[in-house]
């Protein structure tokens, strides 16, 4: 066992606080990580406070995470010691399912085991990357291309994989559509993504305060949905809408602006239902989904995507004293985009 330095929570309602974790020994098939940047996703958030159900404390979480391999079993042949490497939002699954064979392990039918909150195989509870070293399967760890700024790299994992497995599915494109509803950390990368997939970008934002980094990003058109009017205004406009909101919003409303046959694919989680009418599908034979991370093969490709297009995303760096302060600008969307602790910290 190896004790580690890390930020977590001992209750729902206390502040995050520093604590010692257990990490297991590294195994024939493990790698283990020394953490250098661990991004802050709002899942952490409504998981610490309990938004999406009961978890057990102390609890530490993370899901973005890039750092250096400094130890691998015996029988690991993908990593070596010295790698850059990142680990997401999973890190195992049973590998034997037809889910699993296809690569798609976040919909592993077992149930893929969390990077935190989970229950893992030795019948612990997995906690996650604000923390300074992590043991992980091999097959659950990614390359992180030499090109994506270290830093930068650690929201990828997440908000990267979340954003561009939609858009890859549904066909973001040339000559194609697509709104992006919320311009946090996941939709300021499915901005960028979808841009650099060739599509046509609107970002649908709460206010104008975003709007010249929206244009920045490769949006050709940025609207305030605050505004009285905003979204009647784009009745059928779009191919494929990207709701990445963390809080419940009109459906229906946002369902007008698809064109006929387009399709609404919410990532955002929030933990109260999202009702629809189901005219709002009939009519114009609309389809809503729901999409959940990507699988292993599909985040490399993704990594490899970002460094190829030369996209990173845009992070605040911070030490470990400030993630309760971090948690509270991310819930006032006061974030440019995704703040990114500094493990070193810890
Ligand atoms: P975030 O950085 O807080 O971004 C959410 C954005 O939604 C905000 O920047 C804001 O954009 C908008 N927003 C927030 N509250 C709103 C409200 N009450 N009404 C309307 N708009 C609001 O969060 P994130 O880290 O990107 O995560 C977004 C959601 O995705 C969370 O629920 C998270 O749990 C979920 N998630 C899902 C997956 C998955 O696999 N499906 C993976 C990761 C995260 P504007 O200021 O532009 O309006
Ligand atoms: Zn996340």
């Amino acid at each position: 066992m190896l004790t580690v330095n890390a930020y977590g929570a001992t209750s729902a309602t206390d502040p995050l606080a520093p604590l010692t974790i257990e990490r297991r020994d590294v195994g024939p098939r493990d790698v283990l990580i020394a953490i250098r940047y661990a991004g802050i996703c709002h899942s952490d958030i409504h998981t610490v406070r309990e938004e999406w159900g009961p978890i057990t404390f102390p609890q530490v979480v993370g899901h973005e995470i890039v750092g250096e391999v400094t130890e691998v079993g015996s029988e690991v042949t993908a990593h070596a010691v010295g790698d850059r490497v990142g680990v997401g939002c999973m890190v195992n699954s049973c590998g034997e399912c037809e889910q699993c064979l296809l690569g798609e392990e976040q919909d592993c039918l077992e149930g893929n085991i969390q990077t935190y909150a989970s229950v893992d195989r030795d019948g612990t509870i997995t906690q996650g990357g604000y923390s300074t070293h992590v043991v992980v399967d091999e097959r659950f760890v990614l390359k992180v291309p030499e090109a994506i700024p270290y830093e930068a790299a650690a929201p990828l994992l997440c908000a990267g994989i979340t954003t561009y497995s939609p858009l890859a599915r549904w066909g973001a494109g040339p000559g194609k559509k697509v709104a992006v509803v919320g311009m946090g950390g996941l939709g300021h990368m499915a901005v960028k993504i979808a841009v650099a997939m060739g599509a046509d970008v609107t970002v649908l934002s709460r206010t104008a305060s975003k709007k010249d980094d929206a244009l920045a990003f490769g949006a050709s058109r940025h609207i305030s949905t605050g505004e009285e009017g905003a979204l009647k205004e784009l009745r059928g406009s779009f191919d494929l809408v990207i709701n990445s909101v963390s809080a419940p919003l009109d459906m229906d409303a946002y369902l007008a602006t698809l064109r006929p046959h387009g399709a609404l694919v919410n990532v955002g989680a929030p933990p109260q239902p999202l009702p629809i009418s189901v005219f709002s599908l009939i009519v114009g034979g609309k389809s809503f989904a729901g999409s959940n991370i990507g699988g292993i093969r599909e985040t490399q490709e993704m990594l490899d995507f970002c460094a190829e297009h030369g996209i990173a995303p845009e992070t605040e760096l911070i030490g470990a004293d400030r993630i309760n302060e971090a948690y509270e600008r991310v819930l006032a969307s006061d974030v440019r985009y995704r703040f990114v602790i500094d493990t070193a910290t810890l």
